[in-house]
């Protein structure tokens, strides 16, 4: 038997592979950049092609590294960018379009169009999703309806559709394979979670051809094998996540209200809420958790500008050289005086919803300085999970006393500490970063029987950190009550011409 577990960890910059051993180490991992396709303001694409070639590139590059041959890897997990869509002819292989990214608002008018037609909670009760662009199934349209002849060969059954997962699985086994997970399908806006399957109605709303679908499996499951030509064995794929919920899976929140949060650009909030989907009041979206048997599901809140606040404080207002140095830089203060910044830049998410705020600096006096303006902004980012947090706590009727934390900025101990006191729970940093590789691989090797059970795969589980509440529950109120009049300025900003 093997020794590794591989994982593939398609992002939406770069594409990644990681070698992890029994113990979750990580062994030797490598990664690749790729291009991003902006046509037109709003719009963005990835070419299916090289979003490939980055994978496999890095596949090729870890063994060389490791020094290893097929016969060292066990098995493949997959964990990849959600939503971004692909379509490619069943026969050459050869996409019809670019991947649309799901960033890309290039449907929002279908999407406006659904709402107004009164689809809005169709869509929110079969898919647990609030209409949006950001899913794949509006793309999907896009490209049916503005590729020349696409429909007519869809209807055919001559194309295929597919998630990032579905079209590296597909490439990986020589085109047997065209299958996903229940975590990637129930980011599609056609799938019901509840059910279990592509769902007639939403399909006929937006037009697409069933013969076009996926099959969708458990995310641990055997999903196929690739072909020799890859690493030079049939390796089974026995794992597949998207990047939310592999992470939630990577960092060990088996149980029913165990919560993580991810610092990247954003931040990414999800709660495992067991075997019943817990229906949002606030504007939260109901999705399904990575799971080896049984469907779970989850509640997932996100933060639309997390660390890209800490970005714009280095590239706009250059208070920064490096991210890493606002923590130095909001330690030479006790406090932000007073100042607070609310970085709604794109509007603001859960649980306000206001697409036309902006962001917001308040409480400046005399004798701001740099300083106070690099921890207000710092601080913004636990504040907002702080106000995610809530609204979780109240959907899912329970109240969260701990966070297992990663991502980029969760490296920053000021902040972490902030988020404790801030939100009175244990802020729980692991050891290994990459969680979400680390989810993907330990799918693939529960499937397989690498691990054996989710106890030997908890056993892995270090903790690096543990940050503790200490802040004064009255000092809390009061840096809460400025952080909400801060919050009405820029909603009230919102509503004024
Ligand atoms: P993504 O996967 O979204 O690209 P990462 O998890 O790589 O994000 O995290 C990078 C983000 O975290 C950047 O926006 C960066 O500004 C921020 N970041 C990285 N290190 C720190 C730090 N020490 N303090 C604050 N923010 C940081």
């Amino acid at each position: 038997m093997g020794r590794y577990i591989m994982a593939l960890d398609q992002g939406t910059t770069s594409s990644r592979t990681i070698l992890f051993d029994r113990h979750g180490n990580i062994v030797c991992q490598a990664s690749k950049e790729f291009m991003q396709i902006f046509p037109k303001a709003g719009w963005v694409e990835h070419n299916p092609e090289e979003i490939w070639m980055t994978q496999l590139g890095t596949m090729q590059e870890v063994m060389k590294q490791a020094q290893i041959d097929g016969s060292d890897i066990v098995a493949i997990g997959i964990t990849n960018q959600r939503e971004t869509t692909v379509v490619w002819d069943k026969e050459t292989g050869k996409p019809v379009y670019n991947a649309i990214v799901w960033q890309c608002r290039r449907t929002s008018e279908i999407i406006d169009k659904l709402v107004k037609d009164g689809y809005g909670e169709t869509i929110r009760n079969k898919t647990g999703l609030v209409p949006d662009a950001y899913f794949s199934g509006t793309k999907i349209q896009w490209i049916l309806n503005h590729v020349e002849g696409a429909r007519e060969k869809a209807e055919k059954g001559q194309l295929l559709f597919g998630t990032i997962d579905t079209w590296l699985m597909w490439k990986l086994s020589g085109g047997k394979i065209h299958a996903t997970d229940y975590t990637n399908a129930s980011r599609t806006m056609i799938y019901n979670i509840h059910e279990l399957k592509w769902d007639e109605e939403l399909l006929k709303m937006l037009d697409i051809p069933k013969l076009m679908l996926p099959e969708v499996m458990a995310s641990g499951g055997m999903f196929g094998y690739t072909t020799t030509d890859i690493v030079g064995a049939k390796i089974p794929i026995s794992g597949v996540a998207g990047d939310q919920q592999a992470a939630l899976f990577g960092q060990c929140c088996f149980d029913k209200g165990d919560v993580k949060n991810t610092y990247g650009t954003g931040c990414f909030l999800l709660m495992n809420t067991g075997k019943n989907p817990v229906q949002s009041k606030n504007g939260l979206i109901t999705t399904i958790a990575a799971s080896t048997n049984q469907v779970e599901y989850a509640l997932e809140g996100s933060v639309f500008v997390a660390g890209a606040a800490i970005q714009w404080l280095r590239d706009q207002m250059r208070l920064v050289n490096k991210a890493p140095e606002s923590e130095e830089i909001a330690r030479q203060v006790e406090d932000t005086g007073d100042v607070y910044v609310v970085p709604a830049f794109t509007g603001m998410g859960a649980p306000y919803w206001k697409q036309n705020a902006r962001g917001m600096v308040v409480g400046l006096t005399r004798g701001s300085t740099r300083e106070h303006f690099v921890r207000a902004t710092l601080e913004s980012l636990a504040y907002q999970t702080y106000d995610v947090l809530k609204v979780m706590e109240q959907d899912a009727g329970v109240s969260i006393n701990k966070i297992k934390v990663d991502g980029g900025a969760s490296g920053n101990n000021l902040l972490m500490q902030f988020q404790a006191d801030i939100s009175g729970t244990e802020v729980i940093r692991s050891s290994v970063i990459e969680t979400t590789g680390l989810g993907a691989a330990y799918l693939a090797g529960l499937t397989v029987g690498y691990w054996s059970s989710k106890e030997d795969i908890i056993k892995n589980n270090r903790v690096q950190h543990v940050f503790v509440p200490q802040m004064d529950k009255l000092e809390v109120e009061n840096r809460l009550k400025g952080w909400r009049r801060a919050v009405r300025c820029a909603l009230l900003y919102a509503e004024e011409e």
